[in-house]
């Protein structure tokens, strides 16, 4: 049996957070993780991004600060008596805890029929077989015209892969661009190289000697070498539901990111949380949720009782396109493009009932705390008064 202060079950960037957290305001309490993967914590983003154009591996580790947790990987927490604050895994190894974090993250949806070959892209792991096949494989299908379908798409390309992205939508990134933006990035990506197939699903796979077949719902076969999807996650809330917690398509958590259950906290990809500035709640599945909601959360653990009223930003890079967002991206509300350069620099505004809901900032850098107050202020915004507000000019003192 083994005795932790804290212990965390999951081994993600949410846990590293924590760990930072912790040791913030408790530098000697122990710690373990358990963690299914069997990595030690790592940055994920470079997955789909730096490792492609040349970053080093060795460089996506986190280090931890001050006094290391311990780490148990390969496993996984299948049962959590909170009477008793235990948690057990899979072979049988009992925790017990003072603090328990759940940061149990996602895990990748699966298309409805089994492929053992398929790569449904999430982890070091995933990235390692992927990278290995690009060794030998010309020719790859992505599916999934989301986050990892974009950025693996743009990645195998500029390594000289011949990509045929499939995916149910019209244009690539369209839930999240303004329709104009939405066909500009679709243009880029055929530019690049890249086979669009909209409009379409896979819903069967098959070996043909030594590719796959896959078939599409309209009747069309693409034969490649290999096939990565990327059609969202599901967050990994079994546990919490096992114990009773609540959940609503993620794991609730308060202000200070407790669940109902006294000294289990949530954070990350899995929990659901209240924002302050878009009155409503959420669950994020970005960077810079999991770091700050995470060391939120070990800060909390440790004694500290500070409210997360952080809203998260993201950002992605498809070929030499990049951006970063604050808000509700979503292409459905009303948007308002402020363009420097037209589809090139500029500003998209998310608008509903006159209040700024999200902001694009697109090859703009530098702006997304403007980007929050905005979208913290009370309004009444409109495209007039929007019109050149970002980029801020710095202040002269
Ligand atoms: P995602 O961004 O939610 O995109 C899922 C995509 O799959 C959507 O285009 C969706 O189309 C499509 N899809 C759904 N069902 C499908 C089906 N049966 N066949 C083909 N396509 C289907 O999820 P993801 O790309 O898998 O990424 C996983 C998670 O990692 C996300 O939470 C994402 O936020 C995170 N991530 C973030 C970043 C970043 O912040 N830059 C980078 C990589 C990953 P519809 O929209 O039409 O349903």
């Amino acid at each position: 049996m083994k005795n932790y202060q804290y212990l965390i079950i999951g081994g993600g960037m949410t846990a590293a957070a924590a760990v930072d957290g912790i040791r913030e305001v408790d530098p000697t309490g122990s710690i373990g993780i358990v963690s299914t993967e069997s990595d030690p914590p790592y940055n994920r983003p470079p997955l789909s991004k730096g490792l492609w154009k040349g970053d080093p591996v060795d460089g996506i580790w986190r280090k931890p600060k001050g006094n290391a947790p311990e780490l148990h990987l390969g496993r996984t927490i299948k049962k959590i008596i909170p009477k008793e604050r235990r948690a057990v895994d899979d072979q049988g190894n009992v925790f017990t805890y003072g603090k328990l974090l759940l940061a149990t993250g996602g895990t990748p949806r699966r298309l409805p029929f089994e492929d053992d070959q398929m790569i449904y892209f999430r982890t070091l792991a995933d990235y390692r077989r992927l990278r290995a096949l690009t060794e030998k494989a010309e020719r790859f299908a992505v599916i999934g015209g989301g986050f990892i379908g974009s950025e693996i798409a743009a990645a195998l390309a500029m390594n000289g892969k011949k990509v045929t992205m499939i995916f149910p939508g019209h244009e690539v990134g369209e839930r999240i661009f303004p329709r104009d933006l939405a066909q500009y990035v679709s243009g880029i990506y055929k530019e690049k190289g890249v086979e669009l197939l909209g409009g379409e699903k896979v819903v069967a796979s098959e070996a043909q000697g030594n590719q796959r077949a896959l078939k599409t719902a309209s009747g069309k076969t693409i034969l490649v070498d290999a096939v990565v999807a990327g059609i969202g996650i599901e967050p990994n809330i079994e546990l919490a539901e096992s114990i009773g917690l609540t959940t609503e398509k993620g794991i609730t958590v308060d202000e200070f990111l407790r669940t109902g259950e006294a000294d289990i906290y949530a954070a990350g990809d899995v929990a659901v949380f209240y924002n302050p500035a878009l009155d409503k709640r959420m669950r994020v599945e970005h960077e810079d949720n999991a770091n700050t909601m995470g060391r939120l959360a070990g800060r909390n653990m440790a004694g500290k009782s500070e409210p997360y009223d952080h809203l998260p930003f993201f950002y992605s890079d498809m070929f030499e396109l990049g951006y970063e967002a604050v808000g509700e991206l979503d292409s459905r509300l009303e948007t308002f493009a402020d363009w420097k350069r037209p589809n090139e620099e500029g500003v998209v505004y998310y608008l509903r009932s006159d209040r700024v809901r999200g902001v694009l900032l697109w090859n703009v850098w530098g702006q997304v705390e403007a980007a929050r107050r905005l979208i913290a202020a009370p309004g009444p915004f409109t495209r007039e008064n929007l019109k050149g507000r970002l980029p801020e000019k710095p202040h002269e003192d």
